[in-house]
């Protein structure tokens, strides 16, 4: 394999989209995405792509890999022609919908029609939009291949193909269900793969099905976690562990967070614990239906909910771009997904926080961090139990006295029953009872508008400095085939290729 790695490149400036040649009706989508300028996964990928090369992507997730495919695509699907031409297979619906969504926002006043084919729901939704007509069909494996076989997916007309998240479809057993469609899809001349890692058995399908694949490795994991402050806190062994969470998310006080358990149990008697307390907090497992799920990401993502507790489900090319702080509640078992998880926060050109809570059987763990990816975590000082419970105390009455000074309109019978409470000999309790009512009832969280500026109470040195990014290097001729257009609409310099093999 001729592997080339764009960061050995010297850095030359990226070219603008309009440089790359993209058509005025997608810089625009561009524009109201708020994309000011391509990221090197982009700049790498756009030239080999529209040029029909076949490609092999090492990228991490939030890199900006799932445009890097959709720029170019665009511009060579024959809208004209109302039959699948580009199929999109992706591990997990969540990832499925959300490279569907980018279709549809960067294609939008190009007359492109795509479907998004997952299990769990809407069969006949899916079934009338395929009946309609569309361009591009993204979907899981298995939801696909049913179709597929329904004969309600007619494949004669797909000509490319994107692994998305390649080494996780293998890697959740959706390798058979690949071999079938890569053996459906009799007209297919190019095939796309982006993966995180490139893992042996991922090997087989590119010299199988990959004729002559331009490798471009933005891999670039060590510059992810150089952009995320790692830092851990000792979880005392002599009291349960969710009360030194609750010390942490005091403490750290982030305006959103996933909280990462290994355990769906564990998802549930955390969120149970948080919500007990006071805190907006929701659950992601598997055992949530499709409708549930969808609901509690679009709530993370739009700012409304500001603790998500989740498997690892989360972990894997979930888009909440701006997303500040994971909370890796328990380290994970392979260190891999530790990258992968923490990947959620710092996104693009974000700075993001990664917080373990560690026990003591985490030292190994925690060695093999730092050996295999360079990762090493600032321990910092777990707030006492005194300090946790003032920290909490000190918030609620903030916001209590926040509703008084808005102007909340109190009954006076309420005051009198104060005043009571107040003089009987067990007021303590009273009033504690009271506020356990009050903390069952949590605040719903406000939208956040500029989570970059999130600054932890006891925010300790941490890396920072953005990462540099590799340069586009030059577009080098491609082979030249056209699966869905004959002749590329390509205009300007084309500075967006990558080296190739
Ligand atoms: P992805 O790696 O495809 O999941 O993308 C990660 C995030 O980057 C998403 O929130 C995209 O909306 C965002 N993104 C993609 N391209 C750009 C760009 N050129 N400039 C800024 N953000 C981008």
């Amino acid at each position: 394999m001729n592997d080339s790695n764009t960061n050995d490149q010297p850095l030359s400036p990226l070219p603008t989209f309009a440089e790359l040649g993209i058509d005025p009706e997608v810089l625009r989508a561009i524009s109201q995405a708020g994309y000011e300028s391509p990221l090197p996964v982009q700049a790498a990928c756009f030239g080999p792509i529209l040029d029909g090369r076949h490609v092999v992507v090492q990228s991490r997730t939030g890199s900006g890999k799932t445009a890097a495919f959709i720029l170019p695509i665009l511009h060579r699907l024959r809208y004209e022609e109302r039959r699948p031409q580009l199929l999109v297979l992706a591990p997990t619906r969540e990832l499925a919908l959300q490279v569907h969504q980018e279709f549809e926002r960067l294609g939008q006043g190009t007359g492109l029609e795509s479907v998004c084919l997952y299990g769990g729901t809407r069969f006949t939704e899916q079934l009338d939009r395929l009946r309609r007509g569309v361009h591009v069909v993204v979907g899981t494996p298995g939801r696909v291949l049913d179709h597929y076989r329904r004969r309600t997916f007619l494949v004669d007309g797909v000509a490319a193909l994107v692994l998305d998240e390649a080494d996780e479809m293998l890697s959740v057993g959706f390798e058979e269900e690949i071999r079938r469609i890569l053996h459906a899809l009799v007209g297919l001349e190019q095939v796309m793969l982006f993966s995180a890692t490139l893992p042996m058995s991922l090997q087989g399908l590119i010299s199988r099905y990959m004729r002559d694949p331009v490798f471009l490795d933005l891999s670039q994991d060590r510059v992810d976690v150089d952009r995320i402050e790692n830092v851990a806190y000792q979880a005392d062994p002599h009291v349960p562990k969710m009360r030194t969470l609750m010390a942490v998310v005091e403490a750290e006080d982030p305006p959103a967070a996933i909280i990462f358990c290994n355990r769906r149990k564990t998802t549930e008697s955390v969120t149970a614990y948080l919500r007990r307390r006071g805190f907006d907090a929701s659950l992601l497992n598997s055992d949530l239906s499709q409708a549930d799920r969808e609901a509690v990401m679009a709530r993370m993502k739009a700012g409304h909910q500001r603790l998500l507790v989740a498997t690892d489900i989360a972990a894997r090319g979930i888009d909440i771009s701006q997303l500040p702080c994971v909370i890796h509640y328990d380290l994970p078992e392979d260190m891999q997904l530790y990258v992968h998880r923490t990947g959620r926060t710092g996104r693009v050109d974000r700075h993001g926080r990664a917080i373990s809570i560690l026990t003591a059987n985490d030292n190994e763990a925690v060695k093999s961090l730092d050996r295999t990816y360079g990762i090493k975590l600032t321990l910092l000082e777990t707030p006492t139990r005194e300090e946790t419970l003032h920290m909490l105390a000190d918030r609620r009455i903030r916001e209590m006295k926040d509703k008084i000074d808005a102007g909340r309109v109190i009954p006076e019978e309420f005051q009198t029953i104060a005043q009571e409470i107040l003089a009987e000999p067990d007021a303590e309790s009273l009033v504690a009872l009271l506020v356990d009512s009050y903390l069952s009832a949590p605040p719903p969280a406000p939208a956040r508008e500029t989570p970059q500026a999130y600054h932890p109470k006891t925010r300790q040195g941490g890396t920072g400095g953005d990462a540099p990014g590799p340069g586009g290097g030059p577009a080098a001729p491609g082979s030249g085939q056209r699966p869905f257009r004959q002749g590329s609409r390509r205009r300007g310099g084309g500075r967006g290729g990558g080296r190739r093999s």
